[in-house]
């Protein structure tokens, strides 16, 4: 932590010493131009120039801690502004009045620059680990039951059977989440009480969940108020308590929001970018507007950052340029300017793009204003594209990435496998044990694959009980063993329905997607394959093998 500080530190003091440096360029230039004023007979294009590099000098003075400079520049800024809407030349001691504003501002630039924010530094966290549960329980059936359902599905979980061995190993390392059950006849104390006395002696709040041999108001309100996350009653749903533990902990490991900045002013750009990395988010610079669907194909921001005046094109340009595709429909654009008049705000609103902030602002306000502009973006597009059952990606967004993904693994020359997968005789799970045991069975499915499968690979709901992942940089022969191991688990896999335990299977079919295929050939192959696994007897995988031709 406090090196990643210092390291923040160390990078903002550089881009500091560069921006003091330009200045060191920029205001004599800017100095040559202003002793022209009153020379030139054409004085409306160097009014318009010096126009322009106060607007620009407003902008980002601010940001790198020089405030009264840039409250000067701006000053300078609408004076210039009002000369270009006049038909008269500036009268000579306006022109003096601004010289004498510009030598205060050459002034401040020696001034001390402010102390800067403290930025909270977020912990690098963003690769997927296993989670780490502890159980406390007495009873071994239950302990055992629960033991083997989340090792299923990825899980590591350590079971105590008293409250003093948790203790203990709460004070070695602290897990992801705890399971407590709440009846513990053979302690002093009950498990809540226990609870409750641990968690004030922790550094942080575990998310908690709780199990119980009752169901019952009083008992639900205790739970409550000991910060549970989820109680559940005995005889315990298994998958019903994964389901929710996977739930709530996605939050937490969910991924860094991505913003794509674009401004043609690198320093100022890198400035916000170290500003958006050090809050925990993820930036990426984009010099040349040129190079926008690249970037934004590689890249899937979560937000665009755009400056509005660039050199070869305008903000509003490159975002109503960006509006032309509807796959990025859903990307706000935040327009980052040192345009504060609100009228010409709108004018470019209107155009293309959904909100303004002013230059210069605060490390803290950036970070709050993309943050929740990130998250809102993030949840719509969640809505929009996975599957509301299984939280999966629905069939024309999963064919979507398959398309995108099979163009970068051929530009890689790397192999996509392609796998469709189909839950053996469902049917008959609707039909013994009623559709919503159906559905539990589908979830399960679905929380598995997410569980077991990579960060990186994609699942979609491709149909009812059927699914289609990708999995990127995956030869064929890979996948079969990574999905024949997750066919032995779902098959070993207890599913239960009042009181009586029934078991499911799945069979999949695997197409390999490297080389110029289409997707759709892809999916057909995986399919076949597919239904080669279902003809020979079901609960097996398949790879997909080309015909030979007869001769
Ligand atoms: P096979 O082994 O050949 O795949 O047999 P099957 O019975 O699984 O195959 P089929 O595709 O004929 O039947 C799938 C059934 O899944 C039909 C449909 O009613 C049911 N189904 C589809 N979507 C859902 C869902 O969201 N929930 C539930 N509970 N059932 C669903
Ligand atoms: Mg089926
Ligand atoms: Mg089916």
């Amino acid at each position: 932590m406090t090196n990643a500080k210092e390291k923040l530190e160390q990078q903002m003091a550089l881009l500091h010493q560069q921006y003091l440096d330009r200045l060191q360029q920029e205001l004599p230039q800017l100095q040559q131009q202003l002793d022209q004023l009153d020379t030139t007979a054409d004085w409306r294009p160097l009014v318009a120039k010096l126009l322009a590099s106060f607007h620009t000098l407003a902008g980002s003075a601010g940001t790198f801690g020089f405030h009264e400079l840039g409250q000067s520049a701006k000053a300078l800024e609408l004076q210039a502004k009002n000369w270009l809407a006049d038909t008269n030349a500036p009268a000579a001691e306006q022109i003096d009045s601004f010289r004498h504003i510009f030598s205060q501002l050459r002034q401040q630039k020696r001034l001390v620059v402010q102390q800067r924010q403290q930025l909270p530094v977020a912990a690098k966290s963003n690769e997927k680990k296993q989670t780490l549960i502890y159980l406390l329980e007495d009873e071994g059936d239950t302990a055992r039951h629960l033991c083997l359902t989340l090792s299923t599905f990825g899980y590591v979980v350590e079971w105590f059977k008293q409250s003093h061995l948790l203790q203990a190993a709460l004070l070695r390392k602290l897990p992801d989440a705890l399971i407590i059950d709440i009846e513990l006849p053979e302690e002093t104390e009950s498990g809540l009480s226990f609870v409750e006395r641990m968690q004030q002696q922790l550094p942080e709040q575990l998310p908690l969940f709780v199990i119980s041999g009752h169901d019952h108001f009083d008992f639900y309100l205790k739970a409550v108020r000991c910060g549970a996350l989820g109680y559940f009653v005995k005889p315990i749903n298994a998958q019903a308590l994964e389901a929710r533990l996977q739930r709530l902990l996605a939050g937490r490991q969910r991924d860094a929001f991505r913003v794509l900045i674009v401004d043609d002013d690198q320093l100022l750009a890198k400035h916000y970018a170290l500003v958006l990395e050090t809050a925990g988010l993820r930036a990426e610079i984009l010099n040349d507007p040129a190079d926008i669907f690249a970037g934004l194909r590689k890249f899937h921001p979560d937000v665009i950052l755009l400056d509005v005046n660039m050199p070869q094109c305008t903000g509003p340009e490159l975002a109503q340029l960006i509006r032309l595709q509807d796959e990025w429909l859903g990307v706000p654009i935040i327009y980052l300017s040192s345009e504060t008049d609100s009228e010409r705000q709108l004018a470019v609103l209107i155009k293309a793009g959904d909100d303004f902030l002013t230059k210069p602002i605060s490390d803290n306000a950036l970070v709050v204003a993309i943050f929740a502009r990130a998250q809102r973006a993030r949840q719509l597009a969640e809505v929009m594209t996975k599957d509301s059952l299984t939280g999966l990606l629905q069939h024309a967004h999963i064919k979507e990435r398959l398309a995108t993904e099979l163009e970068r693994s051929d530009r890689a020359q790397q192999q996509v496998s392609v796998v469709m997968l189909d839950i053996d005789h469902f049917k008959k799970v609707n039909d013994n044990y009623g559709h919503l045991t159906g559905d539990q069975v589908i979830t399960s499915l679905a929380n598995l694959l997410k569980q077991q499968l990579r960060k990186t690979d994609m699942i979609g709901r491709y149909g009812g009980e059927e699914f289609l992942l990708v999995l990127p940089d995956c030869p064929v022969e890979k996948a079969f063993s990574v999905i024949d191991k997750l066919r032995e688990s779902f098959a070993g896999f207890p599913f239960s329905f009042d009181n009586h335990t029934f078991y499911c299977t799945f069979s999949a079919g695997i197409a390999c997607g490297n080389g110029h295929l289409q997707p759709d050939l892809v999916i057909e192959q995986a399919d076949q394959a597919l239904y080669q696994a279902k003809t020979n007897g079901r609960n097996q995988v398949r790879i997909f093998a080309a015909p030979v031709a007869d001769e």
